[in-house]
């Protein structure tokens, strides 16, 4: 591993020791192979005046909720150097009392809570020390054989046995230091975790770190194989949406599933010895609150109701029972990584973030996990060390951070029509709800707004929109939520002048390419999570007017069509209803000339005209957004084909 320091980009923090441990931090963060996703942590002791003036000995260290990629100086909250050590000295300290007493050294009470490791770094009398799960050290520590390895490759470092993190592991290191000459220790190497280094500037403490690194790397490059198996093979996007489905109702609400079919997942998934090395636990205790203790394997091809997640469950199950201590309440049952024969991986989480995360640990233990296998095997920690760390509060602390979930969290969108106008704002509803949002539409503006989940398509491209939908399934794992929404409309012909170009294409983009989406969508949905289709209608199927022949018969044609498709799907659970607003005027559609056309025709003023309708309100896009995201929740769980206006009241529909 090639060290990334950089004097030039140091020399920047030459009077600015905490700018130094920043930058050095983020030289460790930058790494994935060294920390992942909150992993890892470092620290600064300092001479510092507190409010008051008075000089005293600082440290700062990470504190929680930062990532080592992008910590900034609040990042490192400071406590009292000595009270931390005192710390140390105690025979006993729970949980709460220690993260209680740490808060009470911080020197401002509003910073982030210290690390779990806090006092470890306080009792490590070096002035910069580093803590990183590097994978390559890692990969020896897990080996069968691992004392005569460790011993063999780090002649010059401490070696521990695994105890948990936390206090527990400062007193290990107290007691294990004692009598020990510092200056002749290089780092000390914590058995199926990680590494510590230090030194009196950042830059000792950071390259320790990296030649500590690079010796596993070399020992594993004579010693065994770091290639990966790779492998390529299709997705049966059906299988997939049924997997899906049984994780989420395992897990009691909608999960995302991302599948990595990278040639490296693949090979990996394709080993025929997968199950039993796939299942032995995480390669460093803190991925089980991410990844649980092991991932579900599924077959590669499912049966209905997938078997082998609600098989999980009860295994889960199991483990708790065996494990549990008094008072313990169960977390889920559902799985939050799966190995997918000769298929690939798999992430389940309630946000794309989430399965993101769960990926990224995944590709990293896959790695370690292979490579551990050329060099004689990997074992990891035992069940119920495993399960300490899975229900210890200060871990389950990390991930309660969250906002409360909306509705749809979990769920999958997709929204025709959605660069502009009603599409586009309820693409923002149902995304400000939690739900994975898709975007279709012709105008390429669809791309800038929505990135790769923008799909540049025209709805009466059947083919195409075929396409899409099974990229969105193969994206996230499935469709909840089908919103159909592109539409056109133009008026001012009368039927005896009605050209049949404008009939044609009216009733092709509004009537049949809804069709054409339904009859492509309909079989994802029906293995979705609370699945519902949403028609946009219009105030003219009921109230039609003069002029816009082609447009209120398309209309009427949908919501006939939606009618059936809730009579056809009320078995299957997808529920089916219409919205019929007035027209929105809030959108890039209706020029003020277009509006003053238009007021002049009904005599009226601009606002008059706007606001035509018993509660004299303008009907805007966000309102049909949020009715249509309120539609698919389950405030509406027992409402199908129906037909709700947002007109602000017209006296020829009421
Ligand atoms: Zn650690």
């Amino acid at each position: 591993m090639k060290s990334l320091w950089d004097d030039r980009e140091a020399a920047f923090f030459q009077d600015d020791e905490l700018g130094l441990r920043v930058y050095s931090a983020r030289l460790l963060g930058a790494r994935p192979d060294l920390v992942l996703h909150g992993g890892g942590n470092s620290s600064l002791k300092a001479r510092i005046r507190d409010f008051l003036g008075r000089e005293l000995e600082a440290l700062f260290v990470k504190g929680s909720g930062w990532d080592m990629k992008t910590i900034e100086k609040p990042g490192f909250p400071a406590v009292r150097l000595e009270d931390a050590r005192l710390l140390a000295e105690l025979d006993e300290l729970s949980d709460p009392d220690m993260t209680r007493q740490l808060r009470a050294a911080l020197l401002d009470p509003g910073a982030p809570s210290p690390s779990v490791e806090a006092i470890l770094h306080a009792i490590l009398p070096a002035r910069f020390v580093d803590h990183t799960h590097a994978d390559a050290v890692v990969t020896l520590t897990n080996n069968p054989d691992q004392e005569r390895i460790v011993r063999e490759v780090y002649p010059d470092c401490l070696v521990l046995p695994f105890v948990m993190p936390g206090f527990v592991l400062s007193k290990q290191v107290h007691h294990a230091m004692g009598g020990l000459d510092l200056d002749r220790i290089k780092g000390i190497i914590l058995l199926h975790h990680g590494v510590f280094t230090w030194g009196d500037d950042a830059r000792t403490a950071y390259e320790n770190m990296i030649e500590l690194v690079t010796r596993a790397e070399d020992y594993i490059e004579e010693n065994g194989t770091a290639d990966a198996v790779r492998a390529s093979h299709g997705v049966d996007l059906f299988d997939l949406a049924r997997i899906r489905r049984a994780v989420s109702r395992v897990r009691g609400t909608a999960q995302l599933a991302i599948l990595d079919r990278s040639p490296d997942a693949q090979g990996y998934a394709s080993r025929s010895d997968v199950d039993e090395i796939a299942c032995r636990g995480p390669i460093t205790p803190d991925h089980v609150i991410r990844t649980k203790r092991i991932p579900v394997i599924l077959p590669k091809r499912t049966g209905e109701g997938v078997p082998e997640v609600e098989a999980f469950g009860e295994t889960y199950r199991g483990y708790f029972e065996r494990n549990r201590t008094e008072g313990l309440r169960m977390l889920d049952a559902a799985p939050r990584a799966g190995i997918w024969r000769e298929t690939g991986t798999l992430a389940f989480g309630s946000s794309i973030e989430e399965c993101g995360i769960i990926t990224d640990l995944a590709r990293h233990t896959r790695w370690a996990v292979q490579t551990g296998e050329t060099l004689g095997g990997w074992q990891a920690l035992s069940e119920a060390e495993i399960f300490e760390l899975e229900y210890w509060s200060l871990e389950q602390a990390k991930l309660g951070r969250g906002a409360r979930p909306g509705p749809h969290q979990g769920k999958i969108a997709v929204v025709t029509g959605a660069a502009s106008g009603i599409g586009r704002a309820t693409a923002a509803a149902l995304a400000e709800d939690g739900a994975a949002v898709v975007g279709l539409d012709r105008h390429p503006g669809v791309r800038e707004q929505f990135g790769d989940d923008g799909i540049i398509c025209d709805v009466t491209d059947a083919p195409a929109v075929a396409e899409a939908i099974e990229r969105i399934v193969e994206r996230y794992g499935g469709l909840d939520i089908a919103v159909c929404n592109a539409g056109l409309f133009q008026s001012g012909e009368l039927l005896e002048a009605q050209s049949d170009e404008l009939w044609d294409r009216t009733i092709a983009v509004n009537l049949t390419a809804t069709q054409r989406f339904l009859k492509a969508a309909i079989p994802y949905l029906k293995l979705g999570v609370d699945p519902s289709i949403l028609i946009v209608g219009s105030r003219n199927y009921a109230a039609p007017g003069p002029g816009a022949g082609a447009y209120s018969v398309s209309k009427a044609g949908v919501t006939q069509l939606a009618r059936v498709a809730a009579l056809e799907l009320a078995a299957a659970g997808v529920r089916v209803n219409v919205v019929h607003p007035d027209a929105v005027f809030d959108t890039g559609a209706w020029t003020q000339d277009a509006l003053a056309r238009s007021a002049a025709r009904y005599d009226m003023t601009i606002d008059a005209y706007k606001k035509k309708n018993l509660m004299k309100t303008e009907i805007r896009a966000v309102d049909v957004g949020r009715l249509l995201s309120a539609m698919a929740s389950d405030v509406f769980r027992a409402t199908t084909g129906a037909q709700i206006p947002v007109d602000g009241g017209n006296d020829r529909v009421i």
